[in-house]
């Protein structure tokens, strides 16, 4: 999932002082995970534009707000209160706001959130990095743990001469990804792999943006 958090509310402020009224579109999925634009958070922010002397003609937590088609559905029905509306607000993450660009292509967009990383939910509302969307994955041959994430230097044959006692040297907070993947190979039976592997350096021009991709059936020739 997208981790976001929410951006300063002065700066949003700052951003729309000039816009009178505003339609708020949250995201059911990451954001409302993250606590960043569920339901609650929209009726919040309703409040404090409100409070502000702003005009909110309404709001919708769209089920997948990086979804284009599929939201721009769900807003249909809101077409008479937009229509009212100089500014969208959204509450989800970047490409959700991008979303709304394409769909609103002659109406102030703006975010209410930062976009962060992609993130695996570990308790309530607590969230860790565990991929880096690299587009060349690895974990195959490192027992399922991700050196280029988890490893604050990325290196692919590690661990680095700082690793201390299963430490990282960059912070003592973080357990080396290393050792992690070393500990994890030996559990699962595969040391003797690991010793034979010396992994290549990465293709980084897989992960090159702006990526793009159809899963569609490419139709054949006749
Ligand atoms: S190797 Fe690349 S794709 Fe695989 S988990 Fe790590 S960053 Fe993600
Ligand atoms: S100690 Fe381990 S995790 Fe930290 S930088 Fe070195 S190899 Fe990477």
């Amino acid at each position: 999932m997208i981790i976001t958090q929410k951006r300063e509310l002065s700066r949003l402020l700052e951003n729309v002082e000039n816009y009178r009224s505003f339609f708020l579109i949250g995201c059911s999925e990451c954001a409302t995970l993250c606590g960043t634009g569920g339901e609650e958070q929209v009726k919040e922010l309703t409040g404090v534009l409100r409070g502000k002397g702003k005009e909110v003609t309404g709001g919708i937590v769209a089920r997948t707000g990086c979804q284009v088609l599929g939201t721009k559905k769900e807003l249909k029905e809101h077409k008479e209160a937009l229509d009212k509306t100089e500014c969208i607000l959204v509450m989800s993450c970047g490409a959700g706001t991008q979303s709304a660009v394409e769909i609103f292509e002659d109406k102030a967009v703006y975010p209410t959130n930062d976009s962060l990383f992609l993130g695996n939910m570990t308790r309530f509302q607590m969230f860790d990095e565990r991929c880096s969307l690299c587009g060349e994955c690895i974990l195959d041959r490192t027992g399922g743990i991700c050196p280029v994430t988890n490893c604050p230097k990325g290196i692919l044959n590690g661990p680095c001469g700082g690793m201390q006692d299963g430490k990282c040297e960059v912070s003592p907070d973080i357990n080396c990804a290393w050792v992690r993947i070393y500990e994890r190979m030996k559990k699962i039976d595969r040391l003797d792999e690991m010793r034979e592997t010396v992994l290549d350096a990465k293709s980084w021009s897989k992960g090159q943006k702006p990526a793009a991709l159809s899963t569609r059936e490419k139709k054949e020739k006749k």
